[in-house]
């Protein structure tokens, strides 16, 4: 009689699938990428993937038996099963790691997974005995784990039982639930184009002489649209002291129209739903870019900020899901780009599911199975980097919005993936096109379309031929001299926002670093607050009077006196959001100033509700931190500013002034995008800086050339592969022994193409000391050859019983 077995990918960091055995019915039942319950180690259940069905009996233990089959049907394909290798392979990590990133948690119930009750649940009658014993259970428990689920039933195959509860939302997973924020609907009233004109209105204001109210509100209407602001439907009611009936009656006769800003934003800029003509430049792109995808596979699209490289897109996805494909469109952060996915979503309605890691479970797995199943509702999936591991099959276009931004790597946990490029080999699977858009491309994009691995299109026009902005550097070490600053502001600065805001125009001022200063010290003996975990001083936050931790979110009630030697003399350095807010509310009283950063963006819909009132011009200035880069688009904001461009400048890492550069001309990039030219102010104490002289001219080709040059003599990326490896433990001595031998393991191996050991800027976060290697690789070594040796020293090192405790980590392509 013959054996049969099947190997399994387990969501646990093991470096090998494991082998279970099953019986002969089971094996013709089964297919790869299947689920089956399987204990392993200490009477432990979890779910596996099927990934492989032999007769071949493992060597080295004997294969127990499977617990149970928990589906009809594959859930995972074979592509993704291909595309997880490579993700396994490349980046170093178990093919657990990756299945555990790539899953809905509902997918992966195990025993120790923890189940609440859903509140909202109450038709009891649902459900059967079974469920009806757990629904009991958790009305005199919070939480039970799926062990116990077991135990209560008295029986060990429980995971088809909890997956209905989860099914008919009698209970939850614990985590964190991003909700779908619905804007709220502000009124606004404007007057009906027909009386655009002089003679129409005084024909209409004769007309109403007899309706006094009716005309009082049409008065009123004029008076407030002097401040050139959206008029409010409920400020006109207030001021004319007219009742919301009359409007009503007014937009009745086609005077007035209501209308609201979010909606009119997508709907009523001339054209109504359908897609927007393209210009003659984004026509040419698009041609070029259709043309590019005859030959090849990848594209890059460099067009500059607000061309209208989304129009572009959308076309091309357009045109996809006509030939019956799917559409992958990568967003470097969700909540951070609602603005983008309300534009897709006005164009493509039933054909769009945004995939969000922090929807809700059952929103998440019913993506998993739109797409799946290739519903027509799945035909563009919109999402960030974990969206390369939806379940595809028809994969016709993956667009990379934004592709130069540091939020498609993954940093931890494990797979650290950047998802650019494993939706690029995500795309070489499906035979799909790739395109990737930026204003600002990575120089390792821009590399490889030089070397003809991408084909490069540009659109070097704002839509509308409206110019790029205007920018100024102002050079505040000079105006520190003359003593023309006021608190961080030089008065060129406070001049530029003053006529901005004269002229009821928005202003964005940049600034990266939250808080109010970074660092609080001792004016007697120079002691600075430190975190108790975290080798770092903590940050001042005034609003609160709180010193707080950025690594660890520790915080303290900000003291009065120095710590150490008990003198009141605590005075602040450095500055961040909080202290240009409050500078800006002294300097501009009569002026709404916003702020967005972490801190005021962290509650439910934070982040919404200041865009939004920055959309309905309830914020005149908008203070904030990077966040305010990542493409949002304003209408009305003509001045962006940015407070200090050299802390971006003098940080310690290759990719510093790439960064920097992306950074300050995104930023820039939110000012004069619809109407006119925009203005672009930065302070700084080294105008002269190649960087800021290559941002204040637009130069991108400049800036990537000496970049390039860069990192070709200091041997960097592109030219250079970088392999990061970290370890970490709560024992200082225990990390400094690690990495000395990992050290010189390496360097037996790899020379002087080991840098380090070095301890980080901060060299201990929670508790756990830091020390890093970095491998570099040179063009002509193999990268696969390296890894091997990497891999070998590693099993070597943890199988050292003093080094096993350290947390080893790698990260390939560690930028
Ligand atoms: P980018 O993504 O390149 O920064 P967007 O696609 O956001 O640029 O376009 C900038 C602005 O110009 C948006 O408000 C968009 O609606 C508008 N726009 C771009 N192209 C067109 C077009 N062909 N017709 C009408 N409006 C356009
Ligand atoms: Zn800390």
């Amino acid at each position: 009689m013959s054996q049969h077995f099947i190997d399994v990918i387990l969501p646990i960091p093991l470096q090998k699938t494991f082998t279970y055995s099953v019986t002969e019915a089971e094996a013709n039942f089964l297919q790869k990428g299947m689920r089956v319950a399987v204990e392993f180690g200490k009477s432990k259940i979890y779910t596996a993937l099927v990934f492989n069905i032999h007769q071949k009996a493992p060597e080295l233990y004997e294969a127990k038996d499977i617990h149970q089959i928990l589906d009809e049907q594959p859930i995972v394909n074979e592509q993704q099963l291909k595309h997880w290798q490579w993700i396994a392979n490349y980046y170093m990590c178990s093919l657990g790691d990756v299945y555990r990133a790539a899953l809905p948690s509902a997918f992966l119930l195990e025993s120790e997974t923890v189940l609440y009750k859903n509140n909202a649940f109450s038709d009891e009658s649902v459900l059967n005995d079974e469920e009806f014993l757990i629904f009991e259970a958790l009305h005199h428990h919070s939480q039970l784990t799926v062990h116990q689920v077991a135990d209560i039933l008295g029986k060990k195959k429980v995971l088809p039982i909890i997956n209905e509860l989860l099914h008919k939302s009698v209970i939850e997973i614990k985590e964190e639930i991003y909700e779908t924020y619905k804007p709220k609907l502000v009124k606004y009233v404007r007057l009906h184009p027909q009386y655009e004109n002089e003679e129409a209105l005084q024909l209409l204001l004769d007309e109403l002489s007899r309706a006094k109210k009716q005309r009082d509100a049409v008065l009123t209407f004029f008076q407030l649209k002097s401040i050139k602001k959206p008029i409010k439907a409920k400020d006109l009611e207030q001021k004319s002291g007219v009742s919301s009936q009359i409007l009503k009656a007014l937009v009745d006769k086609n005077i007035f129209e209501f209308y609201h800003l979010q909606t009119d934003r997508i709907h009523f800029k001339g054209e109504t739903n359908g897609l927007k003509q393209l210009n003659e430049h984004q026509q040419q792109a698009s041609e070029e870019i259709k043309q590019s995808f005859e030959q090849h596979d990848i594209t890059l699209l460099h067009g500059v900020t607000s061309s209208g490289k989304t129009e572009v897109y959308t076309k091309l996805i357009l045109e996809t899901i006509e030939s019956g494909k799917q559409v992958l469109f990568l967003l470097p952060e969700i909540a951070l780009t609602t603005q983008i996915i309300t534009r897709l979503q006005a164009y493509f309605g039933n054909s769009i599911s945004v995939f969000h890691s922090k929807y809700s479970i059952n929103e998440r797995v019913e993506v998993w199975n739109n797409v799946l199943d290739n519903k027509p509702k799945a035909q563009i999936i919109l999402g960030a980097r974990s969206s390369i591991f939806l379940p595809f099959s028809n994969l016709g276009l993956i667009v990379v919005d934004e592709e130069h931004e540091s939020s498609y790597k993954q940093y931890e946990p494990s797979p650290r993936y950047n998802a650019r490029d494993a939706a690029v080999v995500l795309g070489k699977l499906h035979k799909a096109k790739v395109l990737l858009g930026s204003a600002t491309p990575s120089i390792e994009s821009m590399f490889n379309a030089t070397q003809q691995k991408y084909v490069l299109v540009e659109l070097k026009r704002r839509h509308g031929n409206i110019q790029l902005p205007k920018i100024e550097l102002i050079d505040i070490k000079e105006k520190h001299r003359k003593k023309e600053m006021t608190g961080h502001f030089s008065d060129r600065m406070l001049q530029l926002i003053n006529e901005a805001l004269e002229e009821k125009e928005q202003v964005i001022l940049f600034q990266n670093r939250r808080g109010f200063s970074p660092i609080v010290e001792c004016t007697t003996c120079g002691t600075s607050p430190q975190c108790p975990n975290c080798d770092v001083s903590l940050t001042y936050h005034k609003f609160r009077s709180e010193l707080k931790c950025h690594y660890c979110h520790y915080q303290r009630a900000m003291p009065t006196s120095c710590g150490a030697c008990g003198n009141s003399t605590l005075d602040t350095k450095g500055f961040g959001t909080e202290q240009i807010e409050l500078e800006l509310k002294e300097l501009f009283p009569n002026y709404n100033i916003g702020r967005m950063d972490s801190d005021t963006t962290r509650g439910k819909f934070g982040y919404q509700k200041i865009i939004e009132a920055f959309e309905t011009q309830e914020i005149d200035v908008l203070v904030g931190t990077q966040m305010l880069s990542k493409g949002l688009d304003f209408d009305n904001v003509s001045l962006v500013g940015i407070l200090n461009a050299d802390s971006m400048l003098n940080f310690p890492d290759f990719r510093a002034h790439e960064r920097a550069f992306q950074l300050m001309v995104q930023v820039s990039g939110r000012a004069g995008r619809t109407k006119k030219q925009g203005q672009v102010a930065i302070q700084s104490f080294n105008p002269y800086h190649q960087i800021l002289q290559q941002v204040s001219t637009n130069n991108y080709d400049e800036m990537y050339k000496e970049q390039l040059q860069d990192r070709w003599q200091y041997h960097y990326p592109p030219y250079y592969r970088l392999i990061k490896i970290t370890l970490k433990h709560r024992d200082y001595t225990k990390v400094d022994m690690g990495i000395n031998w990992l050290a010189k393991a390496l360097q037996n191996v790899f020379g002087e193409n080991v840098l380090g050991p070095t301890a980080p800027a901060v060299s201990r976060i929670r508790n756990q000391y830091i020390k890093n290697l970095m491998i570099k690789i040179p063009p002509k070594q193999s990268l696969g050859k390296t890894k091997e040796e990497l891999q070998k020293i590693k099993n070597t090192f943890e199988a050292v019983k003093d080094f096993r405790p350290i947390r080893f980590i790698i990260d390939v392509d560690a930028y």
